[in-house]
């Protein structure tokens, strides 16, 4: 494996160097001429493992890389996004040096997933991020030491994101879980029968929290403060409770990447790529692992990954490889059935709350309209830099409207970029 610079053509392109692009990119490797694996983040791993090699804790990911180390048909390039697809089987590449084209010849897609981020009063708020949001910078550097962090929303990641703070030395003041006990409850009565290796890393990650307030059936119904985020209040069971705190780590759950799925005509459905047994999209050529064909996490990310590279060379998963994935498949079913965005959620968000944040449009003003293309229109919600990835996921969730639509290019660019994509530049800037 050489960290490479950007080719101009490669035989088999990975999107993604999380653990499913890395499982992908080593199963690929023993038949492929040219493995090439782009990401747009400085360093490999993904979101689990992000930040790198250095920073690694999980044996997995240090076996992988060390496995990809003696793969010298394995590039990978970091400081890379994909923005279009100008032509079939091209793409147009983002870098900091301008933009460049890339042609491949087989493609697997596995771009991750974001956080579904929900609008209450007060959460544009600086002080205010998603629960994976905040991890994420804390591993990008952010210093937390002494800051008094809430964490809330719902799932596991909750605790995981709670660890990462305490490891930083925050001091996390509460978890609030919007599931109720018995939910809880069936969810662990599921883990002990099925998934006990995952009930043992949930075991581990509340004793290392014992010392932290969990509340379950409990929600943040306002974020307080003028400059930034001074306090919350919850509402828990029938009580109101304020809490003090710095900061605020608010996540609803993961929804797939699916913008390269959609760019290429892949087949979509209830919001992930749809994949046979191979991992094969709609579309010849194209494979998907990891999130970005189903929320699930990094057993199941790591065996789709596997199947999916060696799917691109031709080759068969062996029965322990399907089995794996079968097992990870379910664990994903099962949070998926435990941790559904609450109904109740869709009350947090007030007339006047801000729903598009980019472009400043309250609750209000979208719900005059009756879809998201008028409200799109007449507003300019979703016209901002996230281009409707925060704010389209809130009203399908708030009022049902379809998903947004997709242009190119696929995520804001720079000027020069646009003048390749249109053809009135050369390649490189
Ligand atoms: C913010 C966040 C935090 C998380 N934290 C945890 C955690 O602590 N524990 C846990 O078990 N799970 C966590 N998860 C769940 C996580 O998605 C899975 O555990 C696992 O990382 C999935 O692996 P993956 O390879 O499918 O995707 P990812 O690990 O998300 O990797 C996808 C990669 O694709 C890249 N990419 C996407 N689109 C493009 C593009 N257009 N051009 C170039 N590169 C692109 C991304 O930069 C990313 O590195 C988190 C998820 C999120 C969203």
């Amino acid at each position: 494996m050489v960290a490479a610079i950007l080719p101009f053509s490669t035989d088999i392109l990975i999107i993604g160097a999380g653990p499913a692009g890395l499982a992908a990119a080593l199963a690929a490797a023993e038949l492929s001429s040219t493995v090439t694996v782009i990401d747009e983040n400085p360093a490999p791993g993904g979101q689990i493992w992000r930040g790198g090699p250095a920073t690694w804790r999980d044996r997995r990911a240090h076996d992988l890389w060390q496995a990809l180390a003696n793969c010298l048909n394995v590039r990978m390039v970091y400081g890379v996004r994909i923005v279009a697809a100008p032509a079939e089987k091209e793409f147009l590449l983002e870098t900091a040096d301008g933009a460049q084209k890339l042609s491949w010849n087989k493609l697997i897609i596995c771009s991750g997933a974001r956080e579904l981020l929900l609008p209450f009063p007060g959460w544009t708020l600086p002080g205010v991020t998603g629960a994976g949001g905040l991890q994420a910078l804390i591993k990008g550097g952010m210093p937390v030491e002494g800051k008094r962090v809430a964490v809330a929303g719902s799932g596991p990641l909750l605790l995981a994101v709670a660890e990462t703070v305490i490891r930083a030395g925050g001091q996390v003041v509460s978890i609030i879980e919007t599931k109720s006990s018995k939910n809880l409850r069936q969810f662990f009565w599921a883990l002990l029968k099925s998934h006990r290796g995952k009930l043992l890393q949930a075991l581990k990650l509340f004793w290392q929290l014992k010392f932290v307030h969990y509340r379950h059936d409990a929600r943040v119904v306002k974020a307080h403060g003028e400059q930034r985020l001074l306090g919350i209040s919850l509402q828990h069971g029938d009580k109101k409770i304020d809490l003090s705190c710095d900061l605020l780590a608010c996540g609803f759950g993961l929804l797939p990447n699916l913008e390269i799925g959609t760019l290429l005509g892949c087949q979509i459905r209830d919001g992930s790529i749809v994949v046979d047994a191979n991992q094969a999209t709609t579309r010849a050529d194209v494979w998907v692992a990891g999130e970005a064909c189903g929320i699930g996490g990094v057993d199941k990310a790591l065996a789709e990954g596997h199947i999916a590279g060696l799917a691109a060379i031709g080759q068969t998963a062996e029965q322990d490889d399907i089995a794996r994935r079968t097992h990870a498949r379910q664990f994903a079913d099962l949070l998926r059935q435990s941790f559904a965005t609450d109904d109740s959620l869709r009350k947090l968000c007030k007339s006047d709350t801000l729903v598009c944040r980019c472009e400043d449009v309250s609750a209000r003003q979208l719900r005059e309209h009756d879809d998201w293309r008028t409200a799109k229109l007449m507003t300019r919600a979703g016209m901002g830099a996230c281009q409707g990835r925060i704010c389209g996921a809130a009203c399908q969730f708030m009022f049902g409207w379809e998903a947004p639509g997709l242009r190119q290019p696929v995520f804001p660019t720079k000027t020069s970029t646009l003048a390749v994509l249109s053809g009135t530049a050369s390649n490189i800037e």
